[in-house]
């Protein structure tokens, strides 16, 4: 057996019991409290282990960092150390199944990324050899394999590119939607919109959540929450310092295939959905001048007009262009200001709040990579009343000042 399958089969089976498992006959009520990505794959994934759930969202499915965010699905050099690099690639393997599992609109092809200076390329291909070390399909393809793979992209002159193979993409609207579907399907029930506005305890153990709709019992609430800032300290009583930023992705109107992988070009990122749409965001942050700082305080999803939208996605397509001129035909559909829900630390946050065991979080960046994961995960430790120990660096009680290696 190698060590990769042994680690797998360790991790998936210590388990450590934190008392009474959901008894027989008394369906366990869960309100699961944001319908993006993370929070719908926790519902179906509960909904499937026979839960009762109930998904509630502010505003309404895939409306926030979901709808906004680039898709990409991958265990690339980012994600370190070795255990969330793990996590990650279990999540990819995941998304193998559940795209099967539910006809997900998932895109496999592989990521190519080259940087435009050569400390920089040497970098990424020593990130490349620990990658493969990893186990993942990762290797430097030269400029004639670039050719054959990416025929319509021109590398800039780069001579060589990272190719992680296992990558992949998924319309996360459409996805989100899916599950929310499967898990509709199995009894669960979604309400939008509805705002979760607080906890009701009795001696310290929940017994419902108050929203904008009303009361709903439950025994556990699962926050899902995304980049809204005082969520933990509201409802678990439990700070989760983020530092979410803001990142503009631009969707084409479906268009002729121009594009086979995800392309990490210096400056942006860009790949094609199976439905023909380009995807397009941008690698820098806003800038920090005083003007962005205070358009960007209330944390807009939209630009204040179209025309500011346009101007954006011409600034953006036109550095798309120089790699894949093929996108000069891009009409552009949508443009969207996403804020990565971020823990400061760089990791996600799963599990129980220190300080209200009923109230279990789910905050993290690359929550669409991590998603599949994330909702077996959670499901099994909520449904089992389980701590399992491959998630315990992630817990939320955790010293956030201590970053490693991100
Ligand atoms: C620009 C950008 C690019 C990204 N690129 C990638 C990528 O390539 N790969 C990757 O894996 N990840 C990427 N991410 C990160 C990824 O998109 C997020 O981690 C993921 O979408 C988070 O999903 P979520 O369900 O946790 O949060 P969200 O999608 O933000 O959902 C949270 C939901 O909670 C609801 N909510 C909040 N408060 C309440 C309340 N009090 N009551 C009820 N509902 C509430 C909101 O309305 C919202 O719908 C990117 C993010 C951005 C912004």
């Amino acid at each position: 057996m190698n060590r990769r399958l042994l680690l797998k089969l360790l991790a998936a089976t210590t388990v450590v019991g934190c008392g009474p498992r959901a008894t027989a006959g008394k369906k366990l009520r869960v309100v699961v409290a944001g319908a993006g990505i993370v929070g719908a794959s926790i519902a179906y994934h509960l909904a499937k282990a026979g839960a009762s759930v109930t998904v509630i969202d502010k505003q309404g499915p895939a409306s926030h960092a979901t709808g906004g965010t680039f898709a990409w699905i991958n265990a690339t050099w980012a994600k370190t150390p070795r255990s969330y690099h793990s996590l990650s690639q279990d999540s990819v393997a995941s998304w193998g199944s559940l795209h099967q599992e539910l006809d997900l609109p998932v895109r496999w092809g592989g990521s190519l990324e080259w940087f435009d200076n050569e400390p920089r390329q040497e970098k990424l291909a020593a990130q490349i050899a620990e990658q493969f070390e990893w186990g993942e399909r990762a290797r430097m393809v030269d400029a004639a394999e670039l050719a054959e793979l990416e025929p319509n992209v021109d590398f800039g002159g780069a001579t060589r590119a990272g190719y992680s193979e296992n990558d992949g993409t998924v319309d996360p609207v459409l996805a989100t939607q899916k599950l929310l579907l499967a898990a509709e399907a199995l009894g669960a029930s979604i309400r939008y919109p509805c705002e979760l506005a607080d906890v009701s305890l009795q001696d310290g153990k929940l017994v419902a959540v108050k929203t904008s709709l009303g009361p709903i019992k439950a025994d556990k609430l699962v926050l899902a929450t995304g980049a809204q800032p005082d969520a933990g300290l509201r409802f678990a009583e439990t700070d989760i310092p983020q530092r979410s930023t803001p990142g503009i992705i631009v969707t084409s109107k479906p268009m002729p295939r121009c594009l086979n992988r995800i392309i990490s070009a210096p400056g942006i990122h860009l790949h094609q959905r199976d439905d023909g749409r380009l995807v397009v965001g941008e690698q820098e942050g806003a800038p920090q001048d005083e003007g962005h700082m205070l358009r960007l305080a209330a944390r807009p999803n939209h630009y204040p007009n179209p025309i500011v939208a346009k101007q954006h996605a011409v600034r953006m397509f036109d550095v798309a262009k120089q790699f894949a001129p093929c996108t000069a035909d891009a009409v552009v559909e949508s443009v969207r200001i996403g804020w990565r829900p971020l823990p400061v630390d760089g990791h996600p946050v799963l599990g129980a709040s220190p300080a209200r065991p009923d109230v279990y979080l789910a905050i993290m960046h690359s929550g669409v990579t991590l998603a599949p994961i994330v909702g077996q995960l959670a499901a099994e430790e909520l449904m089992g009343n389980v701590s399992i120990e491959r998630l315990q660096e992630f817990r939320p009680g955790r010293d956030f000042d201590l970053i490693k290696r991100y």
